[in-house]
C-alpha cells in the first residue's frame, strides 16, 4: 500500500547535504509510490535548496524559515517538525542518520510515541511490509525490522542508499510556513570548528585515516595532501587522538563516526576492534602499516607493508601523475 513519507532535510552553509538525497531514495522506496514530502529548516530563503530536494525526487516541500534556525537545536528543530507532522499526518519519517539527525529523531519519536529504527543499511519491500536492515553488534551482524503500527520512523546510514539521479525537469510544490516557537531553553552564542573545512567525514567517498603510526600533529600533513589529492577528507583512530595528534572529532570507531566510504586508507592505524567497528564496512580498505603482522591487514583488501612517511609522497605523486 502506497504511503505519505517525510523527509527531513539537513543544510550546512546554505547547501543540502548529501545524505539528504538518500534519505530522498529511502523515502521512495519506503513510500511505495505514496506520496514523498520535504521539509526543510533554514534561517533564511531556502527556496533553492527545496528545489534541489525535488530534482532528487521529492513530489513536494515545506520550507520552514525561522532566524532562530542559523544553528541546530533541537528544541527549535522538533518545534518546528512537530507542527509539520501534525499538518501532515505521515505514515513514515527518514532522515540521515548524521549527528543531527541521532540528535533529533530520538525526540520527535518520543514526541510523537512511535519507534525508531536508527542507523538503516537498506531497505526492501516484501510486498507486504517495508523491510529496514540495520547493523548490531558493531557491524558483525545485521537485522532485518519491521514496524506494523504507528508511523515508520528510520534514520538511514550516509553512502549506503543511492540517491536518484538528479532531475532539473521535475517539478513540486514550494511552500512556506510559519512556525510557532515558544519557551526556547537553548540558545547557541558561538560555534567553534576544530576540524578544517572540508568534505564532512561521515558522508566522505575518500577517507584517509591515521593512526599513532602518524607520530604527531605534524604527521598528519601528507595525509591531508592525500585527501586533497583524491578529493576526501582526514579521519582518525583514537590511539592518534588520545596521543593528541588531532582532534576527537575526527575519531573514527565504536566510540567515534562510524563510515562506509568507497575508498577507506588506513595509514599507521593497527586494526584493533573498537577501531574496525567504525569502517569495516567500507567499501574498499586499504592499509599501510610496517608491521606485516597487523591486524588491519585482515579486513584490508590491500595492504602496503612499509613507511607512511615514504609510501603517502610515491602516492601523491603516482595519483596526479594519472589524473592530469
Ligand atoms: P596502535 O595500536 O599503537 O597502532 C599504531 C600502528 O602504527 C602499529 O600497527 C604500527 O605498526 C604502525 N606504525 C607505526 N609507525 C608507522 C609508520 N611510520 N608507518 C606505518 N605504520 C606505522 N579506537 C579507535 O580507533 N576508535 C574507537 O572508537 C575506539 N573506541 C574504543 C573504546 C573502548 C571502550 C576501548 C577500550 C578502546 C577503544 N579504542 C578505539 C582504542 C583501541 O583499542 C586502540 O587502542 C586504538 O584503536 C589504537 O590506535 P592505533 O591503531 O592508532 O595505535
Amino acid at each position: 500500500m502506497s504511503k505519505k513519507v517525510l523527509v527531513i532535510g539537513e543544510a550546512r552553509d546554505n547547501k543540502l547535504r548529501n545524505v539528504t538525497f538518500e534519505a530522498i531514495a529511502a523515502a521512495k522506496s519506503v513510500s511505495q509510490g505514496g506520496e514523498v514530502i520535504g521539509v526543510i529548516c533554514h534561517y533564511q530563503d531556502a527556496t533553492e535548496l527545496a528545489k534541489e530536494m525535488i530534482f532528487y525526487g521529492a513530489d513536494r516541500v515545506q520550507m520552514i524559515e525561522n532566524e532562530n534556525m542559523k544553528t541546530y537545536t533541537s528544541d527549535v528543530f522538533a518545534q518546528a517538525i512537530l507542527q509539520t507532522v501534525e499538518e501532515e499526518s505521515p505514515e513514515a519519517i527518514i532522515m540521515g542518520h548524521s549527528s543531527i539527525g541521532k540528535d533529533l529523531t530520538p525526540k520527535l519519536a518520543s514526541k510523537l510515541d512511535s519507534g525508531l529504527i536508527s542507523d538503516v543499511v537498506e531497505i526492501d519491500y516484501n510486498g507486504e511490509n517495508v523491510i529496514f536492515t540495520r547493523p548490531i553488534y558493531s557491524g558483525k551482524a545485521f537485522e532485518k525490522k519491521i514496524i506494523t503500527n504507528g508511523i515508520m520512523f528510520a534514520t538511514i546510514r550516509p553512502n549506503n542508499i543511492s540517491p536518484l539521479e538528479r532531475d532539473t525537469s521535475r517539478s513540486g510544490e514550494i511552500s512556506k510556513r510559519e512556525v510557532e516557537l515558544s519557551d526556547l531553553r537553548t540558545v547557541i552564542k558561538e560555534v567553534i570548528r576544530k576540524t578544517k573545512e572540508g568534505i564532512d567525514l561521515s558522508e566522505a567517498k575518500v577517507i584517509i585515516a591515521g593512526g599513532r603510526g602518524v607520530k604527531s600533529k605534524e604527521g598528519f600533513e601528507p595525509l591531508y595532501k592525500l585527501a586533497e589529492v583524491l578529493g576526501g577528507a582526514v579521519g582518525a583512530s583514537r590511539g592518534a587522538c588520545d596521543a593528541d595528534y588531532c582532534d576527537y572529532s575526527l575519531q573514527i570507531g565504536q566510540t567515534g563516526k562510524v563510515v562506509t566510504p568507497d575508498l577507506y586508507i588506513a595509514c599507521g592505524i593497527s586494526g584493533a576492534i573498537q577501531h574496525l567497528a567504525g569502517m569495516s564496512n567500507s567499501k574498499v580498505i586499504v592499509a599501510i602499516n610496517k608491521d606485516p603482522e597487523a591486524n588491519i591487514f585482515q579486513i584490508a583488501d590491500y595492504g602496503i607493508v612499509g613507511d607512511l612517511f615514504d609510501v603517502i609522497p610515491i602516492l601523491i605523486e603516482e595519483i596526479e601523475r594519472v589524473k592530469v
